[in-house]
C-alpha cells in the first residue's frame, strides 16, 4: 500500500531497563537495558522516536541523553516510586542460548502507560517487549497508526498469552523469535508457525534466529537474512530489539512497506543486531557513525549477492 512521506514520529513503549549480563567474556551489572532503550538507539539513526516507558528512582535517565541529541524524544518516560525494571542474564558458551536468572517488575508492576497528546499521532507505532495487557491501553490510545509492529518474549507468553492473541488482531508486524514463535503458535515447523501467526492479524511475521539471521513471511513471499559475521561477539542482549529499531526504523523514514523497503529494512535490522552485540549495554550505538552503517550494508550485499548460472546447467 503506497503512503504518504512520513511525517510523524514513531512511537515505542517497552521496557527501560537496567540489566545485569554475565558472558563468557565478562560481566557488566546494573547497566542500560530494555526494549524501549535498544530501539531507539537504532532507529533514532533512521527516524525520529517517542518513548513511552517506567523508571525507578534509581535510574541514570542523563545517561540516555544521546538518544535525546539525536531525535528521541523521552518526555513519555515518568518516574515511578520504587525500583526500575531490573533484568538479569547468563549467556552459555556459544552465545545461542541464555538463561534469565532474574527478572524484577519494579515500578511496570503498577504501570499505566499514558500516551502524551503530542504522540498520539504516530503512524508507525513498536510495542516493544511489555506485558501485553499494556500493549493493548497503548493502542488505545493512539489516534489511527498505519503500522503497528510489535515484539514479545517467553516470559509474556506463558503468562499473559489470552491478551497476547487478542493483541495480534491489531498488528500488523509481528517480530518475534524462532523458539518463541514455535511456542506461541504450538507448531515446530517454523513456515507453519509463521502461517499461525498471519491467520491471527499480522500480515508480516519477522521471525529472529539470532547470529543465525533473521525471516520475514509475507502473504505470499519470503526473505531472509544472515546475521552479520562478526569476530568478536560479546554481549547478545538487545540485539532483537535493536533489529527491531532498523527494521522499523528503516520503514517509517521510507514510509512504505513495499517489498523493496521491506527487504532492505531487514537488512538494517540484521545491522543494528550486529552493533548491539559488540559491546555490553548499548555501548556501540553512542558515537556509531552513519558512514560505518552503510559500510556494512554493502559488506552484506557482497556475502549474499550471487549470480545465477547463463542457460542449463544440466546436461554439461
Ligand atoms: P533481547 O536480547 O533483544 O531479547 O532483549 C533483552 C532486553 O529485554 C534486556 O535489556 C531486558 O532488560 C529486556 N527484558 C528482559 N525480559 C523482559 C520482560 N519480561 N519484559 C520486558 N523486557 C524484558
Amino acid at each position: 500500500m503506497p503512503m504518504r512521506a512520513n511525517d510523524t514520529s514513531i512511537l515505542c513503549v517497552g521496557s527501560v531497563a537496567l540489566d545485569s549480563v554475565e558472558t563468557p567474556f565478562g560481566k557488566a551489572e546494573r547497566v542500560l537495558g530494555g526494549s524501549a532503550v535498544y530501539f531507539t538507539a537504532a532507529a533514532t539513526l533512521f527516524h525520529p522516536v517517542q518513548v513511552v516507558g517506567v523508571v525507578g528512582s534509581d535510574y541514570p535517565l542523563a545517561d540516555l541523553d544521546f538518544l535525546t541529541q539525536r531525535g528521541a524524544d523521552l518526555s513519555g518516560i515518568e518516574r515511578g516510586d520504587g525500583e526500575s525494571f531490573f533484568w538479569a542474564g547468563r549467556y552459555h558458551f556459544d552465545l545461542n542460548s541464555r538463561d534469565t536468572l532474574e527478572t524484577r517488575l519494579g515500578v511496570f508492576a503498577d504501570f499505566q502507560p499514558k500516551i502524551p497528546a503530542s504522540f498520539r499521532k504516530a503512524r508507525f507505532v513498536f510495542l516493544g517487549n511489555i506485558d501485553p495487557v499494556l500493549q493493548h491501553e497503548v493502542l488505545d490510545q493512539v489516534e489511527s497508526p498505519e503500522v503497528v509492529a510489535c515484539d514479545t518474549m517467553n516470559y509474556w507468553i506463558d503468562g499473559s498469552r489470552d491478551a497476547l492473541v487478542d493483541l495480534l488482531a491489531r498488528v500488523r508486524i509481528l517480530i518475534i523469535n524462532d523458539e518463541e514463535v514455535r511456542q506461541l503458535a504450538g507448531e515446530p515447523n517454523l513456515l507453519k508457525a509463521a502461517r499461525w501467526v498471519q491467520a491471527h492479524g499480522p500480515e508480516l511475521v519477522v521471525v529472529k534466529k539470532g547470529e543465525h539471521g533473521a525471516m520475514l513471511f509475507a502473504k505470499d513471499w519470503l526473505f531472509f537474512v544472515p546475521g552479520f559475521p562478526l569476530e568478536s561477539v560479546f554481549d547478545p542482549t538487545g540485539a532483537g530489539d535493536a533489529f527491531a529499531g532498523g527494521f522499523v526504523g528503516y520503514l517509517a523514514r521510507a514510509g512504505s512497506l513495499v517489498p523493496e523497503y521491506l527487504r532492505r529494512a531487514m537488512v538494517y535490522g540484521s545491522v543494528m543486531g550486529s552493533y548491539a552485540v559488540e559491546e555490553f549495554s548499548v555501548g556501540r550505538f553512542i558515537d556509531l557513525p552513519k558512514a560505518d552503517i552503510e559500510r556494512r550494508v554493502a559488506q552484506f550485499r557482497e556475502i549474499t549477492a550471487f549470480e545465477t548460472h547463463v542457460g542449463t546447467f544440466a546436461g554439461r
